[in-house]
């Protein structure tokens, strides 16, 4: 069976321990491959190697190095179609989505802090009859950047773009679960002209793997993305080392529908923003808040578009849902199904495991789901669920609807449906969210802050928020 390797010092290895983990193809439910099971004896030879190729990667110039990070760019668009079949195959998620988001999206990452790394200026402050400040902004040394399984690649490169790009070296460790996208990389950044060790991927599982980035004294600033638990566990471990943290958490993110959207338009949408990558997207909105007079409109017109979705294999061109990443993650998912009929919701569509013909009889499917008649207070409507289920609530008022969108402990991001100009204003102000979309979503512009409130994170990633995040600020003062 194919193992795949750790990527350290420009060179694929095995991990020093010599062990290995399954990795389970969701659509069948079977081992398709072996990933290195790494220790703190891999992380150490990675902070090593990567302690050698720092004086070289930040004495680059921002031109040299974004050469280098196009050419990664350039590297991974030309092996489209290998990077879109691993990806799909790796996730459960339909081959059309990973040719649409996943992968584009890394290329553009990757494109887009390249041209950021020739941009960077320096800020001066002048101070009327004293003197001039000015502000330099060098890489911080070693980084690391954990990502989670979601959107492997695409969540992979939005972190180590634009460390790379600021002049630092990186450990990077992807999901588990969804690694192999993160092991075809090495194989472009060989041919990229990278000197050996400025990006170093490991592999392996977040309590040994993820803990030895987390602890390891010389890895000055982590950025993560992944579950609140696991950002609060982090935080912890990191914050007494003064390490620099971004946190990008869960969410439970609210759709805000008012009577007078545009109907078609929001509907289209919101069936995607339900149900995209089967609900495994932290900016879905798994909590649709419709106003009185329109639900019943809604509810009727809703369900019988998500009860049409075809959930079929990744490689079926019908499919407009996949499989879930995994059997844990898909007994979780029922699980809260289970606890939303207890909780007095009626279940509309969906609310099953799917069974797919062999050879995908054992793959992980669950039927998009919508459930009703839930107290926005409950566990169902607080808790993050990550999967294809949403709940719908009508609301008679405004300040009703802000009231229980805003009533989780998260704020990554709100959805808001209305043609009135000044309401759409007045909503995205008072909703308690990172991001907002306003009669749209998923719009991505990669020069904007990206993060959430609450516990849904800490710091922004995005444009100049990462560039300034990898780097620290150093302020000169001459007097005249
Ligand atoms: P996890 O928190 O389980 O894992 C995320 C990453 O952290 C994985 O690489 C994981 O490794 C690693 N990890 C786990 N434990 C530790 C540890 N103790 N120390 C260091 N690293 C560790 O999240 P999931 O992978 O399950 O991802 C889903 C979550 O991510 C959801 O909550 C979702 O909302 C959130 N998310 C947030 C986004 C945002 O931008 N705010 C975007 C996308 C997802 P391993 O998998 O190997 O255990």
């Amino acid at each position: 069976m194919k193992r795949i390797q750790n990527f350290i010092n420009g060179e694929y290895c095995d991990p020093q321990a010599g062990n290995y983990i399954d990795n389970v193809e969701p659509a069948t439910g079977e081992v398709y491959c072996l990933i290195p099971d790494s220790t703190e004896e891999d992380v150490a030879m990675a902070v090593a190697a990567a302690e050698k190729a720092f004086p070289i990667w930040s004495g680059m110039t921002g031109e040299e190095r974004g050469a280098i990070l196009m050419r990664i760019s350039l590297g991974i668009e030309k092996r489209m179609d290998e990077f879109v079949a691993a990806e799909s195959r790796d996730n459960g998620k339909p081959l059309s989505l990973a040719a649409h988001v996943d992968i584009p999206r890394a290329v553009s990452n990757f494109h887009f802090f390249a041209t950021a790394a020739e941009h960077v200026s320096s800020e001066s402050h002048y101070m009327e009859g004293v003197g001039v400040n000015y502000t330099t902004r060098k890489p911080i040394g070693i980084v690391g950047c954990i990502s989670p399984w979601n959107l492997p690649l695409y969540l992979f490169s939005w972190k180590i773009a634009p460390a790379l790009a600021s002049g630092n070296c990186v450990i990077a460790k992807p999901s588990e679960i969804t690694p192999y996208t993160a092991y075809l990389l090495g194989e472009v950044i060989k041919e990229s002209g990278m000197p050996a060790g400025v990006l170093n991927i490991i592999h392996g599982t977040g309590q040994y793997a993820g803990d030895a980035i987390v602890k390891h004294p010389k890895i000055k600033a982590i950025s993560f993305t992944g579950g609140t638990k696991t950002g609060e566990y982090i935080a912890r471990t990191a914050a007494p080392m003064f390490k620099k943290l971004s946190l990008e958490l869960g969410g439970k993110n609210p759709n805000i529908i008012f009577a007078d959207c545009d109907f078609d338009e929001m509907i289209k949408t919101t069936v995607r923003s339900s149900f995209a990558n089967q609900g495994q997207i932290c900016l879905c909105g798994s909590r649709i808040f419709v106003e009185r007079s329109l639900y019943d409109k809604f509810k009727t017109a809703f369900v019988e578009r998500v009860s049409k979705l075809t959930v079929s294999h990744p490689t079926d061109p019908n499919a407009k849902m996949g499989a879930v990443v995994s059997e844990p993650h898909m007994e979780k998912v029922l699980s809260y199904i289970e606890l939303a009929k207890q909780e007095g919701g009626t279940v509309l569509t969906g609310g099953n495991r799917v069974h797919l013909e062999a050879p995908y009889n054992n793959g992980f499917y669950i039927a998009p789901t919508v459930i009703e008649g839930l107290a926005y207070d409950c566990r169902t409507n607080q808790e993050e669920i990550f999967g294809p289920v949403v709940t719908i609530t009508p609301f008679d008022t405004e300040e009703e609807a802000l009231m229980m969108a805003n009533s989780t402990v998260y704020g990554l991001s709100a959805t808001v449906w209305t043609s009135d100009l000044k309401r759409a204003h007045r909503v995205a102000d008072n909703v308690q969210a990172g991001i907002v979309w306003l009669n749209c979503w998923l719009v991505r512009d990669l020069r904007t802050p990206f993060g959430g409130v609450k516990a849904s994170g800490v710091g922004r990633e995005g444009g100049w928020e990462a560039m300034r995040f990898f780097t620290e600020a150093k302020n000169v003062l001459v007097t005249f």
